[in-house]
């Protein structure tokens, strides 16, 4: 299969069907025929996920010096979402079938399904009517309207509230950032595209708080630091482009918007949102809570509202990104085709392979106390059952770049096989360099160009 950047539909249905059988994802409370757009992460989901979060949580506050974390409770006091515009407008427009009633964003249909008001069922469609996208919920005992909460639709709004708390307690100057991660949920319907889009997500963003008037600048430093991230995460350079908001889909906040795009099989779409929001957030958060939120610049002994330059990711969608992007078939002689996920060695669900070449003779033994020291530093998995080049191919398939095998002349000489995943090498090596080769490989994982 070609890795050209192309729209490829069965590429997907390949990657979903590996996830189900690999357990990386399956369908939500599948016993019970599933729930439309929610997804549970199996075993190694959810180490690919948390890799993928540590990686840019790392990126955002350990490499940055100057950027912050908050973990906000994803229930907030409801004036929040009036400040910010959700209750009043963050809302699709919406058709519904007058036959099946199923429904539709008006966005999603065609031009001439829209001009003929017909469904893509050949129906009626309903007149047009605006849908808020929020869930709704009660806090306490009265379900009455007082007691109405939201669950967040988007984790930007918890730093907002909290820009106070933070320059208060941190020595955070101007320009800083906070970053977060964390769960949203929208109403959204959902209807293709596996864990794309769905009404349960994580993001993971971060808000930079500027000097207005040199907000342009941090916002084409942040476009620029954006794709860098994607680079050193081994990320195809070709599968990525940046697309500009023009004026009429510009947020009621925004200044200036780009979007980073993937070439997901199903085409370009939205990877993150990169925007500069002005001072709008905060200023409407000081004008709903009645308090002055502004910064005081200790030097010029300036008091303003700063601007805010947003990186906004989403998590699970980085999720399916990743796997697109290290998908691959490989042909690797006559006939023989193996599946390889060639992930960055940092985010791949397992980093190291161990086997014993055979069980007898004690190599087994002497393979899981490799692996039981191994397992200190890395993620391992150990694995005896089969001939050794299908221990290869089932590791490739879930994206383990490096495997160790232990034969006799480990017990004779103190040596092991290193096997690269992408490669496919395989190196002697001795056993007391290991270590220090794994943690070196994938610090300089680069990946080739296939
Ligand atoms: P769209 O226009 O596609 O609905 P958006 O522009 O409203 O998305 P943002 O509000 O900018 O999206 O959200 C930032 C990021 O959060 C997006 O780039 C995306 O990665 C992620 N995201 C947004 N909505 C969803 C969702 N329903 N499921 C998964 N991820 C999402």
């Amino acid at each position: 299969m070609s890795n050209e950047p192309t729209v490829d539909p069965k590429r997907m249905e390949k990657i979903v069907s590996l996830c189900k059988r690999r357990g990386f994802i399956f369908p939500s409370s599948e016993i019970y025929g599933g729930l439309a757009s929610a997804w549970d992460y199996g075993p190694l989901g959810v180490e690919l996920k948390n890799r993928l979060q540590r990686f840019w949580w790392r990126e955002m506050t350990q490499l940055h010096d100057n950027i912050v974390g908050l973990d906000a409770a994803i229930l907030m006091h409801p004036t929040v979402w009036k400040a910010s515009g959700h209750v009043d407008s963050f809302s699709d427009t919406m058709v519904e079938d007058t036959v099946t009633n199923e429904r539709y964003r008006w966005d999603h249909l065609t031009e001439e399904q829209r001009e003929t008001k017909t469904s893509p069922k050949g129906n009626p469609l309903s007149e047009p009517r605006e849908f808020n996208l929020m869930f709704k919920t009660h806090l306490g005992p009265a379900s009455d309207s007082g007691s109405t909460v939201y669950l967040r639709p988007e984790t930007a709004q918890g730093i907002y509230v909290n820009f106070k708390n933070v320059v208060q307690t941190s020595r955070v100057k101007i320009p800083f950032g906070i970053a977060q991660v964390g769960k949203a949920f929208r109403n959204e319907i959902v209807t293709k595209n596996f864990i794309f889009r769905t009404v349960e997500f994580e993001q993971m963003e971060m808000q930079y708080f500027v000097k207005p008037g040199e907000d342009d600048q941090w916002f084409e430093f942040w476009k620029a630091e954006r794709l860098k991230y994607y680079d050193k995460l081994g990320i195809r350079r070709d599968h990525l482009r940046f697309e500009e908001h023009g004026p009429d889909e510009l947020a009621h906040y925004a200044k200036a918007a780009f979007d980073i795009q993937y070439l997901f099989p199903f085409g370009w779409q939205e990877l993150e949102g990169i925007h500069n929001r002005t001072d709008f957030d905060l200023a409407r958060h000081s004008e709903f809570c009645g308090k002055e939120i502004n910064y005081l610049d200790e030097e010029s002994r300036e008091r303003y509202i700063p601007y805010i330059v947003e990186t906004s990711a989403g998590l699970t969608r980085s999720v399916l990104m990743v796997l697109s992007d290290a998908y691959e078939e490989e042909e690797v002689g006559e006939n023989d085709v193996r599946t390889v996920l060639r992930f960055h060695p940092m985010i791949a669900p397992v980093q190291v392979g161990v086997f014993p070449l055979v069980k007898k003779d004690g190599l087994a033994e002497k393979a899981r106390e490799i692996e039981q020291t191994l397992r200190e530093d890395f993620s391992t998995f150990y694995d005896q059952s089969g001939a050794i080049g299908r221990r290869y191919r089932r590791q490739d398939e879930i994206g383990t770049p490096f495997c160790v095998t232990i034969d006799y002349e480990t017990m004779d000489q103190g040596t092991v096989t290193l096997r690269h995943r992408d490669s496919m090498e395989q190196e002697r090596i001795p056993l007391g360099e290991l270590a220090q080769r794994l943690r070196e490989a994938i610090k300089t994982y680069r990946r080739a160009e296939t």
